[in-house]
């Protein structure tokens, strides 16, 4: 469809909280699935890396996430849950502010549902760098960016002085077929 552009740190449009898509409106919510993946494409070409892209970085207030990691997984309406008690250290990226790091400390695992554009629910656990990607993503829904999770004031990098971040992905996303209460 087209590639967006990607609106970056200091765009207040990336602080509001998204709205959650209904499902009579799937119709409508397609061609923003279409341009998440294409502008996620085009500045994975032009830069090298990102895996996942949330609606709000191109303007569009909906709670909605695209992910490519293999192929492509599109999720509306994503919850994280189950966050387990232990956390671990990660420096983040994030294409709204693609030139900067920060040190942040997550759940190391958590657990997302979100309904796919059949509208069909799906329910995955996520490990290390799976979890931290979709973590950061859902943040973006509700208008947080990593730079509000820093540490503290000696969390924040340059990517030029950490070249090789980032190149292979730990952990895992694996859907749970049976449902967990
Ligand atoms: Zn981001």
């Amino acid at each position: 469809m087209a590639v967006r552009k990607i609106l970056l740190l200091g765009n207040p449009e990336l602080l509001r909280t998204c709205t959650e898509v209904q499902q009579h409106e799937l119709n409508l919510v397609k061609p923003v699935i279409r341009d998440l993946f294409d502008t996620m494409a085009q500045f994975q070409a032009d830069h090298g890396w990102g895996r996942a892209i949330a609606a709000p970085q191109i303007g569009e207030h909906r709670r909605i996430v695209c992910m490519r990691v293999d192929k492509e997984i599109a999720m509306i309406n994503p919850v994280v849950s189950h966050h387990s008690k232990d956390r671990i250290t990660v420096w983040e990226d994030c294409m709204s502010f693609p030139d900067l790091l920060v040190k942040l400390s997550n759940p190391r695992r958590c657990r997302l549902s979100y309904r796919d554009e059949h509208w069909q629910e799906h329910i995955v656990e996520l490990e290390d760098d799976y979890a931290q990607l979709l973590q950061h993503e859902v943040d973006h829904l509700d208008g947080v960016l990593a730079v509000q999770r820093a540490i503290d004031g000696q969390s924040f990098a340059l990517r030029q002085t950490m070249p090789d971040k980032n190149l292979q992905l730990s952990g895992y996303f694996r859907e749970i077929t049976e449902r967990i209460s």
